[in-house]
């Protein structure tokens, strides 16, 4: 089958800059792809990189665009080094069929708490709109006033409600373990990369010390990085953000056949790549735990954020395909 290509850029400014352990984030940029089979078929694909996070760069991967030319075949996609895990997902979105489905599933999604003391406000909010499951970013701040706050945090959750720690890999092994001892008599759903994601004796060995559950996310950012994991025996969840980690009918055969703990989760994306991650997760039983697409309306554009997600998703999210939408707001 041979394609017609082109694609577009995109930058969005974030209506509330992130701050995560290496940083503010004050921007969404990235690239949205168009194929056109021989039959007249449209279809588009979302390449959402976050570099400082281990993909390619959004200047690789428009680099790598620009050299496809505009027909395309197998060949082509086949010829996508690995390391370009964001324009792989793209370009298997644009290809792939996209029926809405017809389904009854429900899923929980987590809902995004702030670092720092703001977390107390936003928690209150959360609580009020109904979610069961909430992931406080920490590691941003010194390590005794964050514990100082978690069991302020703790206070506020209801009976039956989860909370997930996320450290993006910014805690020393000893910062990590005074972090995990006090974890240990709390009701912690799981820690998300206590430490840095290369370091696997350190994450091997805490996850053995420590009841709490832990969570690989910097750390298994493409598909291949979540199997050399398995490989190793890693014994708790696997945080995949879809849009980073390749073509999603690899990783949903990955999951399918391996049974991994998973939780989907989201890369800042725009509604359009969000829209195939949450059609799989509600057509597929790939996972129980919340979807960690809490964070919210990002851009302040129902353009590009998307119909609102609440506590529970469903198939009525998806009834909207935004691929041509977007595409024709873009020059
Ligand atoms: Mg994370």
């Amino acid at each position: 089958m041979l394609y017609r290509f082109s694609h577009k850029a995109y930058r969005l400014p974030l209506v509330s800059p992130l701050r995560t352990a290496q940083g503010l984030w004050r921007e969404r940029e990235g690239l949205i792809l168009r194929l056109e089979d021989e039959t007249g078929r449209v279809g588009f694909g979302e390449v959402a990189p976050i570099a400082w996070f281990g993909t390619e760069t959004l200047a690789e991967a428009a680099a790598l665009c620009a050299q496809l030319k505009s027909e395309i075949d197998e060949r082509d996609f086949e010829a996508v080094p690995a390391r370009y895990a964001c324009v792989s997902f793209a370009l298997a979105q644009a290809r792939a069929a996209q029926p809405v489905p017809m389904t009854a599933t429900r899923l929980p999604v987590a809902a995004l708490l702030p670092a720092g003391r703001s977390v107390l406000t936003v928690l209150r909010e959360k609580v009020e709109a109904g979610y069961l499951t909430f992931k406080w970013k920490v590691g941003v701040g010194a390590v005794d006033d964050e514990l100082g706050l978690l069991d302020d945090v703790l206070a506020l959750l209801p009976p039956h409600t989860r909370l997930r720690l996320d450290a993006n890999g910014g805690w020393s092994r000893r910062e990590a373990t005074r972090w995990l001892e006090r974890c240990a008599e709390r009701p912690i759903e799981f820690v998300e990369q206590p430490v840095a994601p290369g370091d696997r004796d350190a994450l091997l060995g805490l996850a053995q010390d420590y009841p709490v559950t832990l969570a690989l996310d910097e750390s298994v950012v493409r598909l291949a990085q979540a199997r050399e994991w398995q490989a190793l025996g890693w014994p708790g969840v696997y945080v995949i953000k879809p849009a980073l980690a390749g073509p999603l009918d690899e990783l949903a055969a990955w999951a399918a056949a391996t049974k991994p703990d998973l939780v989907l989760s989201s890369a800042i994306e725009t509604v359009l790549a969000r829209t195939a991650v949450l059609a799989l997760a509600l057509t597929q039983p790939l996972t129980q735990r919340a979807l960690g697409f809490g964070v919210g309306n990002v851009f302040g554009d129902r353009l590009w954020d998307g119909p609102v997600l609440g506590p529970l998703v469903d198939a009525s999210c998806l009834s909207v395909q935004p691929g041509e939408a977007l595409w024709n707001a873009l020059s």
